[in-house]
Order: C-alpha cells, then structure tokens, then sequence
C-alpha cells in the first residue's frame, strides 16, 4: 500500500482554511505601510534632501554623500519604528530570482557599547559575496568583485523584520550582472527618445515614463502532494503523470467560485502586497483546474518589475503558511493550459497622457497613432530579438502549444485600427493640399473613437496585441523576470522613436515640409514598411505559420534557437548604440542564458530517470508480483485449464514488462545521450544536442510510465495524481 500518496491526501482532504489576520478591511489604508514612500520620506527628511532624492529619481541626479547620510538615518529610525532589525540590498540577479544579504543595524562601538547604525555609505553601496551569481564569465574575466549599489527609483520598504533596498548589480568593472540595469538604462532611453516626439504635440511633456501591468498566472497545490513528487519539487513541474477523467474540457473552472483555502491564500497575499504597495486589484480562476491569477494597477515600469519579483516571492512564503505549494512554471501539468504573464505596456507623459490612448481632439489622436505606428514598426523590426527576450525550457512548452501565442511574434490591432491605417497609407506622397489635411484629421484621425477598449476584440491568439489603450505582449512565461521583455520593447521603440524623430526633421528642415505633413509621410512608409508583423487572424492555425514563413518572420521554437537573436549583429548594435549594454555584456547574457538552458533539461532528464527507475518500476514489478501469484494460484485450482480464466493476467503481466524494458532502454539510451552531450565544450552546441536529441525521450518515456499508471493498482502507486493534485482542494 502506498501510504505516502494516500497519507498525503488524506493529510489535504483535512485542511481547513488558514485564518487570515485582518487589522483593517479597508485596503487603502494598508497601501504602503510598509514601504518608505513620499509621504514618510517628506516626514523624516529636510526638504532639501527630500528634493535631492527627487532629483534623483525624475531626473536620475547623483546624490551626494551629505544628503545619502539624511536619507539613511531616516530610512533606518523608519524602519526600526516599524520592527525592523536588519537592512538588505535587495537585488535581481541574472538567476531570474531576487537577492539579498542581511546585515543588523547594530554595531559596536569602540567603547564596548552597542547602537544601530545605517549610514549613506550603507545605503549607497554594498559588496555581497556574490562569486556564486551567474556572471557569463564577466567576473573572472576582469575582476574578482561585483557591488550592488542603490536604485532610489524603487523606493525601500520592509519584509518581515528587514529594511529592502532596491539595488542594481554590478561588477567592479562597470558591466552589469543583474537585471535592472540595463532595465533602467533602457528606461531612460525611451524617456528622451518619446519625451523629444511628445513634444511635436505638446511642448510642455518633459518626461515619459514607460508602464507596465503584468497579469500573473500560477497554480495552486496542496503542499502534502507536491512533497510525494520529486518531479515538482526539483524541477516545479510533473514530469509524468497521467490525464486525469476530467481535465479542463468543461471549462468550469474560469472566473468559477474560489474555495474557501485557497480565498485565505488570496487574501493574505493581497495583503502582504498592499503593506508593500504592490497595487494588487484583480483576482480570479484561470482556464485550469487550481489555477488563478493576480494583477495589480500598472506602475511605472522600474517599479513594475521590482513589484512582480517581489510578488513571486512572497507568493511562495505566504503558501507555505497555508499549506499550498505554488506552482510558477510555465507547463506545471501536460494536457493542462499553462501559465503566463501578460505584460501590458504603454509610454505615459508627465502631463498626465497615455500616449497609446486616443483622445478628443485630432491632434491628440495624431499623436495616439504616432507612438501607436512607431511601436508596431519596431516590433516588426526586431520581432526576433523580442521572441529571445521571453525563451526559457519552461516556455517553450507554452509558446505553439495552442494555449498561448505562437512562437511566431505578431501585432493585432482590430479592425477599426486597420481600417484607419489602410486609410493613412493611401494618403499622398509630399506636401499635403489644406484640403486634403483637413479631411484626413476630420474624416479619418478625427474619427478614432477616444475609447477603443470595446471594438479592439480580444484576439487571444495574438502574442502582441493592442488593447484599447496599451499593447499587451502575451508570450511572457510565468516564471520569468520582467525586466527582460521590459527592457527589449523599450529599447527597440525608444531606437524607432529617435529614427522617427530624426526622419521628420528631415522633412521639416530639407523639404520645407510642415510638421503635420512631415509626421503623415513618415508614418505612411511606416505603415507600409510594417506590414509584415500585422496579423489579424487565428494565430493558433498551422496556415499561419505557413503565412507567417512567406512573410519572412522568424518561428523559433525552440530556446536555444530564439536566444542566438541576442547575439546577432542587429542587436548587439543595437544596444551598444543606446548604451544599454557592451558586447561583453551582451555575450555574457546569452551564455548564461543557454548555460541555465542545458542544466534545466539536464535536471530533467536525471529527475526523469530517477523517479521511472526508482518509483515507477518497483511499483509495477510490485503489482506484477501479485499478479503472478494470481495466476500461479489459479494454475493450482484449474490445472491445465487455467490459461482460459487467467487470460487477462497474463496480458497484463506480459504488457508490463514491456513497458518496464521500454522503460530501461530508453532511460540507458538518454544518458548515454546526456555523456555525449556533456563531453561537447561548445556550450551552443551543448545546448542544441540537449534540446534535440535529451529532450525528445521525456514524453517516450513518460508514455510507458502513464500507461503503468493506468494498469497498476491504484493502491501501489507512490505519487500523487492528477486527479488528486488538480481537484483536491
Ligand atoms: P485581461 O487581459 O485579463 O482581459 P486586461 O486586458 O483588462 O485584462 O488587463 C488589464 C491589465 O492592463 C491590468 O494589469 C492593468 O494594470 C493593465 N493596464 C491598463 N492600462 C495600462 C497602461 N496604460 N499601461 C500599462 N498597463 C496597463
Ligand atoms: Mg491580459
């Protein structure tokens, strides 16, 4: 008898919801607790250095040691106010996950005695041993080393009892090994390059910020059941299992009513996220059975980003305490929907304007279809170096899997944007007649209804598509970090916007044109040239990717494929002129990224092998021990005859072990493949031999393990479920 799986649902049969702790119901006084915002900044500090940290947040201004000093002692007695013993540079390294070494606020002094103290030098500057980070070689190339050093954009706020201070990292040569520099850099690109364009409509926008709302989808499973399966445990996904009777066919699950556990899951994460000022305000069922969502108010993006890394993690904390276990990956179950994260992202002014969103007068949608066109071009531009931003082993499951976009990046817009780009696009070449301007903004830019949120229709096959007010870029995997797709669209459309602006200058100076006429001309060879990345249709449908192939488009299926766009002579131009990042900086990351590739598919592949050699075969020999006992039973009662009533055992005996030595052979063929692959130096090579020649035997293997799963007696069987994982809550 399998007790461990049985014990492990009787254990989640049990569970009764966690009471969740409410000090207020009305959340908008939890806002921010936790966090050191303005309003405890503006309390604590001298106006003066209250407006040096501004500066240094509008205006990325230095600030200086004096006034850091200030700011630290005020964050520190802010903190310690609040309960708080220790103080950490919090950071994103380039592992995807967050980062942190805690140091106490107390420190002796010479005379023996004790006080707290956090000085700006602290705040400012911190050297964690962080040998151990991924660093594509950088650090042992040129120095020992890296610091993490104070991002006062993102402002600090405390965990438990430790103060967090968002950091950047970086090598004490200069090259970053994390992911919010280049973020950042990135960020502040688009802000000049869109501040200069907005300024064609309205000269009094002097900065746009870049924002962001992610949708985040993850499962939810008791934790009793992912402890029998090291599959989830290592690897956060199941490597085998069977379909359960009742998958998601009836569809009931979405936008159903939430359980009572997993409400008080809910619910304390939104709390913990209010304190800590994550905007939290939508909450539902997914498509799958125990999968849900999260989505907070769009942010800026700096602040988005650090938002969801800390969302990630205290989403795992806060499940422990009720006994779940949550599940980020991208495919945690097969023949189950996986998961994403949506990235809905705009460009705001500092006068208030969504430049993605129609407005009122012409010339507001003027400059509506102005950011909207440029940023369709540079998708179509750099739809590739897009596809890279967003490959993992995890997503690879999801992308052309028919559940989410296809590999293949595309823009939708809706019908009524089509019409009026078709429309802009016959618009003469040169200088346009007063009547023929008139026209135009009356009949055509004047017709964009100021809300577009109804007649854009929800193309859920678009993996870009425009959304009323926002472009949302759907392929993002669930696990990832933001800041890499972040720091892609802002880049390429901060490099299109300062082409644009250079092109209609041209015009404007060269050809005498008007501004009007020169942005109309521009933007109809704009249209013209980025036609290839409009799709409107079905993108689940093979005819698309037939269509998408004729059209030039890239389809990268697999992650080592996608990541070499990284590396291409395109972008490593690309973001060397933006001074976003060095071809050091570059090659690093795209090492580092198919190194994580190989070990993910390598862990697998042992993980795999591990649990059919050790948990499934056992149990089948097990149940066809019995089984033999069976039948030798029945030979004794029936002599000869017995073959007639012990027929159907003996098949079944036969057919397991067919599986079992399928099961063998495939396993010893896979590691002889993983040897082969392990030997090679070329790391690129490495990858592509893991991808195409390890990968391929899971699903075989897997296939003979389910079949098992099917023909063992349910009592024997050691791991979990489907059934049970999915439907027990
Ligand atoms: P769904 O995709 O589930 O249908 P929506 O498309 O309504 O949901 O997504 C709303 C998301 O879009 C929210 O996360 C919201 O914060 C985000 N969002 C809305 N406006 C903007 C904007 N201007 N910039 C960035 N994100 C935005
Ligand atoms: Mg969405």
């Amino acid at each position: 008898m399998s007790t461990i799986r049985f014990k492990a649902l009787e254990k989640s049969m049990d569970r009764k919801p966690v009471k969740v702790k409410e000090e207020t119901t009305r959340r908008s006084e939890l806002f921010e607790s936790n966090v050191f915002n303005d309003e405890s900044m503006l309390q604590a500090m001298t106006k003066e250095a209250y407006r040096s940290v501004q500066d240094a947040i509008i205006h990325g201004k230095k600030i200086d040691r004096r006034v850091a000093d200030q700011v630290a002692s005020a964050m520190k007695d802010w903190a310690i106010s609040k309960g708080a013993t220790h103080y950490t540079h919090w950071f994103q390294p380039l592992t995807g996950a967050t980062a942190e070494k805690h140091d106490a606020f107390f420190e002796t002094t010479s005379g023996g005695r004790a006080v707290e103290k956090f000085d700006g030098g602290q705040l400012v500057q911190q050297e964690p041993d962080a040998s151990s980070f991924p660093n594509g070689g950088i650090r042992n190339t040129f120095e020992a080393r890296g610091y993490t050093a104070w991002d006062p954009s993102s402002p600090a706020f405390i965990y438990e009892t430790t103060l967090c201070i968002p950091t950047i990292f970086v090598a004490y040569t200069g090259e970053a090994l994390d992911n919010k520099t280049p973020l950042l850099k990135a960020l502040h690109v688009v802000d000049d390059a869109a501040t200069a364009v907005a300024k064609y409509f309205d000269k009094k926008v002097t900065k746009v910020s870049a924002t962001l709302g992610w949708e985040q989808e993850y499962f939810l499973i008791d934790s009793a059941f992912s402890d029998t399966r090291p599959d989830i445990k290592l690897t956060g996904r199941t490597l085998l299992g069977h379909s359960p009777a009742k998958g998601q066919q009836l569809d009931d699950h979405y936008f159903g009513s939430i359980s009572d556990r997993v409400m008080g899951y809910m619910r304390e994460l939104e709390i913990e996220s209010m304190k800590l000022g994550i905007p939290v305000k939508t909450r539902h069922n997914e498509v799958a059975p125990n999968q849900f969502e999260l989505a907070p108010i769009f942010e800026e993006a700096n602040l988005a980003v650090d938002h969801n890394s800390l969302l990630m993690d205290i989403m795992q904390k806060i499940a422990k305490k009720h006994h779940f276990k949550v599940l980020m990956h991208e495919k945690p179950f097969a023949g189950i929907n996986g998961s994403g994260k949506h990235n809905n992202w705009s460009l705001a002014t500092d006068t208030g304007v969504n430049l993605l969103s129609p407005g009122l007068t012409p010339m507001n949608n003027l400059q509506f279809l102005t950011f909207f066109i440029n940023t369709i071009k540079a998708v179509n531009d750099y739809e590739e170096l897009i596809r890279a931003s967003i490959a993992s082993a995890g997503n690879d499951h999801r992308l052309g899997a028919n559940e989410a976009p296809p590999a293949i990046i595309s823009v939708f817009i809706g019908e009524q944007l089509t019409k009026v780009l078709d429309e802009l696009e016959n618009v003469t070449k040169g200088k346009l007649s007063p009547q023929e301007k008139t026209t135009l903004k009356l009949n055509v830019v004047g017709k964009i209804p100021e809300i577009l949120l109804d007649n854009t229709d929800r193309n859920r096959t678009s993996s870009f598509a425009f959304t009323g007010n926002k472009f949302e870029f759907r392929a993002v995997g669930s696990s990832a970090n933001c800041a890499g797709p972040m720091m892609v669209i802002n880049t390429i459309v901060a490099q299109q916007l300062k082409d644009f602006k250079t092109e209609v200058d041209a015009l404007i100076d060269e050809k005498d044109m008007k501004k009007d006429d020169a942005i109309f001309n521009i933007l109809r060879e704009y249209i013209k040239r980025s036609k290839a990345v409009r799709f409107e249709g079905d993108g689940y449908s093979d005819n698309w990717q037939k269509e998408a192939k004729k059209r030039g488009l890239s389809n990268n299926k697999t992650t080592p494929l996608a990541l070499k766009a990284k590396i291409s002579s395109k972008s490593i131009i690309l973001f060397n002129e933006l001074n976003i990042m060095t071809t050091v900086e570059q090659k690093a990351r795209y090492e580092i990224e198919v190194e994580e590739y190989i070990m993910k598919i390598q862990i697998e592949s042992r993980v795999l092998g591990d649990i059919a050699r050790n948990h499934i075969v056992p149990t089948a020999i097990r149940y066809q021990n019995t089984l033999i006992k069976n039948v030798t039973g029945l030979k004794e009662i029936f002599g000869k005859d017995f073959k007639e009533t012990a027929q159907e055992q003996i098949e079944i005996i036969k057919n397991i072990s067919i599986h079992i030595s399928k099961i063998n052979s495939l396993i010893d063929a896979m590691i002889a493949t993983r040897k082969k692959a392990n030997k090679l130096v070329d790391f690129e090579k490495k990858a592509t031999t893991y991808c195409e020649k390890v990968k391929p035997y899971f699903d075989e293997i897997r296939q003979h393990c389910d079949k098992l799963e099917l023909t063992v007696d349910d009592e024997l069987w050691p791991l979990s479920k489907y059934r049970e994982m999915l439907f027990t809550r």
